[in-house]
């Protein structure tokens, strides 16, 4: 078998390898079915199957409640940034964004061009190393919903909490921390998620939206933008990414095989720790995100100088840890450990961190 490296990478990143090899497995030739799955009808039983242990593998780890749909949409979370306002932003109302990083500035510049938006709260001033608390946010109670980022994947911040947003409906892009810990899905509205970060490969995208939102929508959306046609039609209205929700089923089996979400987010915990730890130890690295807002998902921090930045990074990768370098708009490092990243992995960045520094430091 050709060796596998630890893959930092932020997104498309690192899948299990439990799942890898079930694909590969069956890959001509699904157990009694004789085709591919990439082979089959999007409307043949053996995908209905698919689909149904998909949705069922979600909705069990995340205690989906039944009055949520859950949908296997295209067009990635950033799709989402336009599909959002255009179907829940009406044209005499307002919504509320929280930008905490790069993402929710992207969603936040596609809300502006459907409608009202009020920026609730940015934490940019400070170069987005926080989340707000409640205090700091200027909420609108009679806007149409509020969105947030779970957890910014290019500065490496997460939210801990829900901000509480009373009456108004709740919608987050939790592309890169679903499925890493427990969230209560009741307090939100909507949930969306490119499955490329922690559930599968890229291409498709999920969305968990609250039946009561439906009746929101206005008429006249085109057909593939409106939340109800993929509802209505179980997200086959046209074809999906039938290879995407095939492989997301087979993560959520691996997920559910190795103690749930609980089990999965304790393992996520220990290793983001491992590396914090490594982080406080020493001057010579700096975190970019603030203690109580520090991602378990996206690591990020600083060297002295970005000359050693450059030259962590190229040594760390003739070592085996690929991915390490920052998003060109921050710089510095970032560590992307998703819950397929293994712990193996996290303990060799922190041994080539410590002698990287008795070298350099
Ligand atoms: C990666 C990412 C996106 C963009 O996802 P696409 O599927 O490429 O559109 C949006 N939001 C967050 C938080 C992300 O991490």
């Amino acid at each position: 078998m050709t060796e596998r490296i630890f893959n930092f990478s932020a997104g498309p990143a690192v899948l299990p390898v439990p799942v890898l090899e079930e694909a590969q497995r069956d890959l001509l030739s699904l157990p009694g079915v004789g085709m591919s799955v990439m082979e089959i009808s999007h409307r043949s039983k053996t995908f209905d199957e698919i689909i149904g242990r998909a949705e069922s593998g979600l909705r069990e780890l995340l205690s989906i409640p039944d009055n949520y749909r859950i949908l296997f949409l295209q067009g990635g979370a950033s799709l989402q940034f336009s599909m959002i306002p255009i179907n829940f932003l009406p044209k005499d109302g307002s919504a509320d964004y929280v930008l905490t990083g790069s993402w929710g500035k992207k969603a936040l510049k596609e809300a502006k061009k459907a409608g009202n938006v009020n920026i609730a709260a940015t934490m940019a001033d400070g170069g987005f190393t926080r989340v707000p608390g409640n205090d700091e946010i200027s909420l609108n109670p009679g806007a149409a919903y509020v969105h947030i980022t779970t957890n910014e994947t290019i500065e490496g911040v997460q939210w801990k909490h829900e901000p509480d947003t009373g009456s108004v409906p709740l919608i987050a892009d939790a592309s890169s921390d679903i499925l890493s810990h427990a969230i209560p899905v009741d307090k939100y509205a909507l949930i969306y998620a490119g499955a490329q970060k922690n559930m599968g490969p890229s291409g498709v995208t999920l969305v968990i939206i609250r039946d009561d939102l439906l009746p929101r929508i206005p008429d006249g959306l085109h057909t593939m933008l409106d939340y109800r046609t993929h509802v209505e039609n179980n997200s086959l209205y046209n074809t999906p990414n039938t290879w995407g929700i095939y492989i997301i089923s087979l993560v959520t089996k691996w997920i559910k095989d190795k103690g749930g979400i609980a089990g999965m987010g304790r393992e996520n915990d220990e290793k983001a720790q491992l590396i914090y730890d490594a982080i406080d130890a020493t001057d010579f690295y700096r975190g970019h995100a603030d203690a109580d807002c520090r991602s378990t998902m996206n690591v990020t921090f600083r060297l002295p100088s970005e000359e050693l930045e450059k030259k962590f990074t190229s040594e760390a990768t003739a070592q085996g840890l690929d991915g390490l370098k920052g998003h060109r708009s921050v710089g510095g490092i970032r560590a992307s450990i998703y819950n397929a990243f293994p712990r193996a992995g996290v303990e060799a960045l922190v041994s080539f961190m410590k002698e990287f520094e008795r070298k350099n430091g």
